[in-house]
């Protein structure tokens, strides 16, 4: 069996990725998307298992001592990872694996696992940003200073990754992100 092939979907909090992946995953239902682990509350429809694993900041302390995260990171008051045994053993049978982290679980990835593709979505503007955000309706104002704070330092970034897709018009946003996962399959 091939080994399979990790990508990583990184960009500012509310630029897109959640639903551009959930398009993603509903045309290509063969691509694996990796359930992270949060110490952050359910927004109003979030599911334990689904969107995240829900779980206490010790249990989420306990994991990282035990070296169970292939990446983990701080954001906005609250801890995220990528569980590894998961990710690992969808690898080993040959799936292709897709990350939705933020900025510094991306570059922790880069250095386990150099060949992994790394995308970042872009917003059109920082306004278009706050707006989408505020629009999502599902953080507190606290919670959206904080997101737009980290937007910004993460922008900043996006020159690090493989390639940089900026999400305007959702339907060619989707064909674009669409094109640069499937082409990485010349690359394997
Ligand atoms: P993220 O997962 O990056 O935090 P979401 O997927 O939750 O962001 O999207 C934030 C909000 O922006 C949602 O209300 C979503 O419907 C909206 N949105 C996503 N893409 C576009 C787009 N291309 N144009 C306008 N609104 C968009
Ligand atoms: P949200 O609270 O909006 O769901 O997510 C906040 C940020 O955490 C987003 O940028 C999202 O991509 C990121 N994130 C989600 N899961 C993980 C993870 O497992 N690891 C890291 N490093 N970031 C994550």
């Amino acid at each position: 069996m091939g080994v399979g092939r990790l990508i990583v979907i990184t960009g500012p909090s509310g630029v897109g990725k959640g639903t551009l992946l959930r398009s993603l995953l509903a045309r290509h239902p063969a691509l694996r998307l990796s359930l992270s682990a949060t110490t952050r509350s359910p927004r109003p429809g979030e599911v334990d298992g689904v969107n995240y694993r829900f779980i206490t900041r010790p249990d989420f302390e306990r994991m990282v001592a035990h070296g169970e995260f292939l990446e983990w990171a701080e954001f906005a008051g609250n801890c995220y990872g990528t569980p590894r045994a998961s990710v690992e053993e969808l690898l080993q049978r040959g799936e292709w694996v897709v990350l939705e982290i933020e900025l510094e679980g991306a570059r922790q990835i880069r250095k386990s696992f150099p060949s992994a593709y790394r995308i970042f979505i872009l917003p059109p503007s920082l306004e278009e940003l706050e707006s989408r955000i505020r629009g999502r309706g599902q953080d507190s104002d606290d919670a959206i200073a904080k997101r737009l704070q980290r937007a910004k330092a993460e922008i900043d970034a996006a020159n690090e990754f493989d390639i940089q897709i900026i999400n305007d018009d959702f339907d060619s946003t989707l064909v674009r992100l669409e094109e640069a996962v499937f082409a990485t399959a010349a690359m394997v």
